[in-house]
């Protein structure tokens, strides 16, 4: 059985979808699990519309309307008449959506977030299932969240693997053609959990696990894994093998091609992950396998937006050693702040931050309790793995670098935007 994964951009308009079918009908459609997730820029625009609900921002209803008329748009295009049960079935969720903010008691945010948010994926999945079913890959659609069960640490789920495994099991028919969404789960109260942004990559890997996939494909826009973000670097080359470990390594650091969380699942069974092109899906992308070395050979660009540097140093001179370094990292973990980077000396300690979900000014309150900080909001991290002199020198060039890195494979410096 193998695991394709389709994300926004290879189901952001009609043309998208009817590509999909077309990538299915090359690589054949039997025994396979597709995991989709929402179309285009639609997340983005649900998290408009959790901001409105929440700020009583009027532009609410015209958000949603607007939203709505770009999935019709994509309907028109892909089905013969408006008397198609889809239609329906799209207008019933959009309608859902407008009842659960409507009915919503709840002043959590990140709980609202995933019960609204979750929307892209299921109408993305309604449509391009009964696309397929029309054109004759017929399919079952199933609700990821029947199937992935987590705890309820709402916009970054931990998957309850046990209970997942089993549910996947005693549902999922591996004979047949599947159809479910990326991104999201549910928690034990069966409320809808998501797994972090850009999550369904990982959402590939968690079913490949459970499922014993022999393979997963994920499906991009971009021939494969490159040595770089081409909207960032020039020239960039293709890379055809990595190993899972420089493929966790890369994801890690930024490069967003892959969910960093989705090499794991995949590396303990050791499934082999496909990273292709969806307009050409005949070309061989990237393999990412245990243990082959990276070919071709070369240094590879990362790069990370919007980070935060923050230094910390003692109010009164002490060291900050081993159990400051804890009481900080507890703070860290508390306020669901990521950290890239870490560099320190007797009196001071300093690190890159990704502040994913906006939390950084209460961390901010808590550190300054206890020590003296400086920091400076969007910087970016740049990170070479396999660097070279020649590579260095030139990303160095007109940067204004705060801070700088070297281990014997990667080179990282923080630098201002
Ligand atoms: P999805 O459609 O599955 O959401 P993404 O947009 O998340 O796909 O991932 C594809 C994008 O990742 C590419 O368009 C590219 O700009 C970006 N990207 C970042 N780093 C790399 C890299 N090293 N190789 C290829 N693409 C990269
Ligand atoms: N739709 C979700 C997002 O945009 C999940 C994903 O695309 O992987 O973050
Ligand atoms: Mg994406």
């Amino acid at each position: 059985m193998r695991v394709f994964k389709f994300g926004g951009a290879s189901v952001k308009d009609a043309a998208a979808v009817k590509n999909v079918a077309k990538v299915l009908q090359t690589t054949g459609f039997s025994e396979l699990f597709v995991v989709v997730s929402a179309m285009g820029k639609t997340t983005n625009a649900l998290e408009r519309i959790v901001e409105s609900y929440l700020n009583k921002n009027l532009d609410r209803n015209d958000q949603i309307k607007s939203l709505q008329e770009y999935h019709l748009k994509i309907l028109e295009q892909l089905f013969k008449t408006n008397q198609q049960p889809v239609f329906n079935k799209v207008k019933d969720l959009f309608t859902d959506l407008e009842t659960t903010l409507t009915r919503n008691k709840s002043k959590q945010y990140d709980y609202l977030y995933d019960q609204v948010v979750s929307y892209g994926e299921l109408i993305a999945t309604t449509i391009v299932s009964e696309y397929l079913n029309e054109t004759g890959y017929k399919n079952n659609w199933l609700d990821a969240r029947e199937l992935i069960k987590t705890d309820n640490a709402y916009r970054d789920a931990q998957v309850n693997w046990k209970q997942t495994q089993e549910l996947i099991l005693e549902k999922v028919n591996k004979n047949q053609l599947n159809i479910t969404q990326g991104f999201i789960g549910s928690d034990q109260n069966n409320f809808t959990t998501t797994l972090g942004r850009e999550g369904s990559d990982y959402t590939a890997g968690i079913f490949a696990y459970c499922l014993g996939a022999d393979s997963v494909s994920i499906w991009k826009d971009v021939p494969g894994v490159l040595n770089g973000d081409p909207r960032v670097f020039k020239n960039t080359q293709l890379l055809s093998h990595i190993s899972y470990s420089e493929a966790i390594e890369m994801a890690f650091y930024g490069a967003s091609v892959i969910h960093p969380k989705t090499i794991q699942p995949l590396q303990r069974k050791e499934i082999p992950l496909y990273v292709k092109s969806f307009l050409n899906p005949t070309t061989k992308g990237t393999s990412v396998k245990k243990g082959q070395p990276l070919d071709p050979y070369m240094p590879c660009y990362i790069v990370k937006k919007n980070q935060i540097l923050v230094s910390l140093s003692s109010l009164d001179f002490s060291f900050i050693v081993e159990d400051k370094i804890s009481e900080i990292f507890g703070l860290f973990h508390q306020y669901h702040i990521k950290v890239d980077l870490i560099q320190n000396s007797a009196i001071s300690f300093s690190v890159c931050l990704d502040d994913k979900f906006n939390h950084f000014e209460g961390l901010l309150n808590r550190l300054k309790a206890k020590f003296k900080v400086t920091y400076n909001t969007n910087v970016s991290l740049y990170t070479i793995r396999h660097f070279t002199d020649e590579a260095i020198r030139a990303l160095e060039k007109n940067k204004d670098i705060l801070l700088k890195q070297i281990t014997r494979e990667t080179y990282q410096m923080v630098a201002r935007d």
